[in-house]
């Protein structure tokens, strides 16, 4: 980063450069499209101006996240499992999806929770499910999930909310692995917030690696104006991006995740 800061650049990207910087896109990522952009003004004869450079990094920004949309639900999952740290907004999120799940898709939803270390946590998942009326079962061993599975059986879309405790705690990592039945049906998400550090964010999906993560939903965006974390974390973590949510009402803040609108988060609007 360091580097990226002294490196002398020709003036339009200088500007470029800085708003890379204040949106805390990482070094690396941050110099693959420099490059790019600094190859295309060498070919030019210094001739692109700034909007059309700003063009190219843009480009360059959008083919990364188009090559890394995931979408949401997808419409024959029938079991989803939602992992990440404690107060990331994993069961708020849990709540938004399915309220989406139910009245957008007519999906039947079911909860289960594993959960059960904070009963705050469990009892703030029971109040959801009686509000938007879906059935709930507790899980506390791989016993259980199997019952609890019996008992969802007429649901189109099960929704399994997993203890967040502690990501570092590597009992629960191997405990949740024997609640996991991975069948063909199932996805697996990510929460992650964007309050969090971007090593942190990239630092705890090395530890949720181990459950085969298929997507990652980032929370709260209403409370950031740094978008570069999201990029970050895809160029580390083979993952699909998948929903954002922006805000505390359940369910109107959840968002599916758009190629041109981070985009503007991340360089302004230049869309000419
Ligand atoms: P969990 O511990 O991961 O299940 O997190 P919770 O769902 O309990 O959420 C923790 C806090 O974050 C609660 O106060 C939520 O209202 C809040 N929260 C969740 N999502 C968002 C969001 O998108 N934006 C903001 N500002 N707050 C959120």
């Amino acid at each position: 980063r360091h580097n990226l800061e002294a490196r002398q650049l020709p003036e339009p990207l200088e500007s470029i450069r800085d708003q890379l910087l204040r949106q805390d896109v990482s070094a690396r990522l941050s110099e693959q499209w420099l490059e790019v952009a600094e190859e295309a003004l060498r070919e030019s004869g210094m001739q692109l101006g700034s909007e059309q450079l700003q063009a190219i990094m843009r480009e360059q920004a959008k083919a990364f996240i188009d090559e890394r949309i995931g979408g949401g639900i997808q419409p024959d999952t029938r079991i989803v499992y939602i992992a990440g740290p404690t107060g990331v907004g994993k069961t708020t999120t849990i709540a938004k999806i399915a309220a989406e799940q139910l009245f957008r898709y007519h999906r039947k939803v079911g909860f289960i929770t594993s959960d059960t270390y904070r009963i705050s946590a469990v009892e703030q998942l029971r109040t959801y499910a009686s509000i938007l009326n879906v059935p709930m079962e507790v899980v506390q061993s791989p016993g259980d999930m199997q019952r609890a599975l019996q008992t969802l059986q007429d649901c189109d879309l099960i929704l399994m909310d997993t203890a967040g405790r502690n990501y570092r705690n590597e009992l629960l990592v191997s405990e949740l692995q024997s609640l996991f039945s991975h069948s063909e049906h199932s996805e697996t998400y990510l929460v992650l917030s964007l309050t969090s550090k971007s090593g942190d964010m990239i630092e705890i999906a090395d530890h949720f690696s181990k459950y085969a993560l298929d997507k990652v939903i980032f929370t709260k965006m209403d409370e950031t104006g740094s978008f570069g974390p999201i990029f970050n974390l895809l160029h580390a973590h083979n993952l699909r991006l998948s929903y954002m949510t922006n805000g505390q009402n359940v369910p109107d803040d959840l968002l599916l995740a758009n190629s041109e609108q981070l985009c503007d988060l991340l360089l302004g609007d230049t869309r000419s």
